[in-house]
């Protein structure tokens, strides 16, 4: 018997495999007065069993509060969240990013990932020592804690009916939130002293001395909102002084040899 019947009790199954909740009934109480207590899972995370007995055993000796338990007897404190809100790849479902293949890093939902409608815990306490867990380790969510695994989320690795309405949205909305946070990171990643002088002094490939006129306007209105009834901290710092030590090198008259390797050749 499994928390809830599981694969032995998928369609087709001919043992007359069940839930312990369907084996014993509505009526069951333990010799302690407890109903049956479902700690789902394939298999069950160790901690969520552990944690879950130790909760009960503490209620029972008076030396704890009753913990909760939801409607099917889960312990309400580990399965009342979805997979999803705590997905390390929510970033990318919210932007309307999405991975066509396993092994991308983007959100696992049009390759069968049913986690936005999945009680689980697994994501944040990791599957085994508190590391790993289905999408942190590149795994769509099949729904294994779920009553109804297996059969209500087959055919698996299959993107669930929902989320064509779900994921169409993010893919609009989240598209056009991505470039705007695009442009507010193109103007995070400059110094102020940057903008200043039109000058990064960065010796690295696709440093880029100007921003792009359009970057400026869209810079210009967005810190209008930004600032509005604040201190405009980018502004202030127009008025300082530039700094002496710009390009210390250069001004040294050492500017050769930022032009040789480790190894002394030309490059
Ligand atoms: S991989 Fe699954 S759980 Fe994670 S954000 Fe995408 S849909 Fe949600
Ligand atoms: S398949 Fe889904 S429900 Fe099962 S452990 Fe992974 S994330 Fe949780």
């Amino acid at each position: 018997m499994r928390t809830w019947g599981g694969i032995p009790a998928a369609a087709g199954n001919i043992t007359g495999s069940m839930s312990l909740t369907d084996f014993l009934g509505k009526d069951y109480r333990s010799a302690l007065g407890v109903p049956v207590v479902n700690v789902p899972g394939c298999s069950p995370l160790g901690d969520n069993f552990t944690e879950t007995v130790a909760a009960v055993l503490l209620f029972l000796q008076n030396l704890a509060p009753l913990p909760k338990f939801d409607e099917l007897g889960r312990p309400a404190w580990l399965f009342e969240e979805t997979v999803h809100r705590h997905c390390p790849k929510a970033g990318y479902y919210e932007e309307g990013v999405f991975a066509e293949e396993p092994g991308d890093n983007q959100c696992l939902v049009e390759i069968g990932c049913w986690g936005p409608v999945v009680q689980c815990n697994i994501v944040e306490r990791g599957a085994i020592n508190h590391v790993g867990g289905c999408m942190v380790a590149g795994g769509a969510c099949i729904g294994c804690t779920m009553p109804g695994f297996p059969d209500k989320y087959s055919p698996f690795y299959k993107s669930p009916p929902g989320s064509a309405i779900s994921g169409g949205l993010s893919k609009v909305y989240g598209g056009g939130i991505r470039r705007l946070r695009r442009m507010s990171m193109k103007t995070g990643n400059r110094e102020p002293l940057w903008d200043k002088t039109d000058e990064v002094p960065s010796g690295w490939e696709g440093a880029k001395d100007k921003r792009a006129p359009v970057d400026k306007v869209n810079a210009y209105f967005y810190k209008k909102l930004q600032y509005r009834g604040s201190v405009n901290h980018a502004e202030r710092n127009k008025k300082q002084p530039l700094p002496s030590s710009r390009d210390i090198l250069r001004q040294k008259g050492v500017h050769a040899q930022r032009s040789t390797n480790v190894r002394g050749e030309r490059v």
